[in-house]
């Protein structure tokens, strides 16, 4: 298919194979109903099941699919930037392959761009088979990014998004290796619009998100829109060093006058541990962003394509 498409739908799917075959019956289905062209971008994020080959069974079969392989796990963020950089349509939809997102809320979000929206994210209003401590940490998570980024991300977005043509050729400038995809969406700026929807449990599989890689995302975002915690250091350092200020001439004045309350050991070991705590923890904080730098220096390829569509 070499004629440009309406449409891209973009899916990342990381051992999805259980999922597929019912992903791409509801996805037809539903772009059946726009009535304009489109492309299935469907991208293996290095799967160890039988993904990859699926994905070449049904771009064999169907024209639409475009199959972009990775050579190895290279993580969601950089699955997608993929899926973003193959896609053709005037609009692109990402969405995840495990039906958590349901492919029918596409039409709504086609709905707003032809009302003149650029961005428009879908919003989950509700949560299905997640557990407690998900939810928590993710609301925890949104609160902080948005206390100390510049960018103001909406509680309980994902992936899963439409997002114009203009707005595509922007993101796909930014190399940044260290990717927040549902900051720089937000980042870019244009006309946003929000769409609720209730995310479903998963369909198939298991989530490919564990506390680890969570914990590491929320690193990427933070230190992605922000110098909040290299700044930390600065005001931390203010106010110890004012402390002392005000404590040294109480001391020595207590002393001078006989006072026995700042004798021995304890009072110092624990300003040295204190501080040197304090110390360590922001030696490592400066750690990650130059750790970051580093990355970008090096500007090694997001991901490595085994196989990519023809044309
Ligand atoms: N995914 C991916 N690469 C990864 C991890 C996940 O492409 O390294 C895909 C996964 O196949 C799914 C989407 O990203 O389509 C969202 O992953 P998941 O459902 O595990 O995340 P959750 O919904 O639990 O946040
Ligand atoms: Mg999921």
């Amino acid at each position: 298919m070499s004629e440009k498409p309406v449409f891209s739908v973009v899916v990342p799917m990381f051992n999805e194979e259980e999922s597929l075959p019912v992903l791409y019956q509801r996805i037809l289905e539903v772009m059946k109903q726009t009535g304009e062209s489109w492309e299935f971008v469907m991208v293996d994020d290095g799967s160890s099941d039988g993904t990859a080959n699926l994905i070449q069974e049904f771009a064999g079969r169907d024209e639409r699919v475009r199959p972009v392989i990775f050579a190895r796990n290279f993580g969601q963020q950089s699955a997608v930037k993929a899926g973003l950089d193959f896609a053709r349509g005037d609009a692109v939809v990402v969405i995840d392959a495990d039906l958590q997102d349901p492919p029918e809320v596409i039409l709504q979000l086609i709905e707003k761009w032809r009302q003149g929206y650029e961005v428009v994210y879908a919003q989950r209003t509700a949560r299905e088979g997640e557990t407690f401590f998900k939810k928590l940490t993710a609301g925890v998570f949104y609160r902080l990014i948005n206390r100390i980024t510049d960018i103001n991300l909406p509680l309980d977005t994902g992936f899963f998004r439409l997002l114009d043509r203009r707005v595509v050729d922007e993101i796909n400038k930014l190399t940044e290796h260290h990717r927040f995809f549902r900051g720089l969406s937000i980042w870019v700026g244009y006309k946003q619009v929000a769409v609720p929807y209730k995310r479903e449990a998963r369909y198939a599989g298991e989530t490919k998100y564990p506390l680890r890689k969570m914990i590491k995302l929320a690193m990427t975002a933070i230190t992605g829109f922000s110098f909040f915690p290299l700044q930390v250091a600065t005001y931390l350092g203010f106010i110890s060093s004012g402390i002392s200020i005000l404590v040294i001439p109480v001391v020595i004045i207590m002393r001078l006058m006989g006072n026995q309350a700042f004798l021995g050991q304890a009072s110092t070991l624990i300003a040295v541990l204190f501080l040197g705590g304090v110390q360590l923890i922001f030696l490592g904080i400066l750690g990650e962003y130059i750790g970051r730098i580093y990355d970008e220096v090096r500007n090694r390829p997001l991901y490595i394509v085994r196989d990519k569509p023809e044309d």
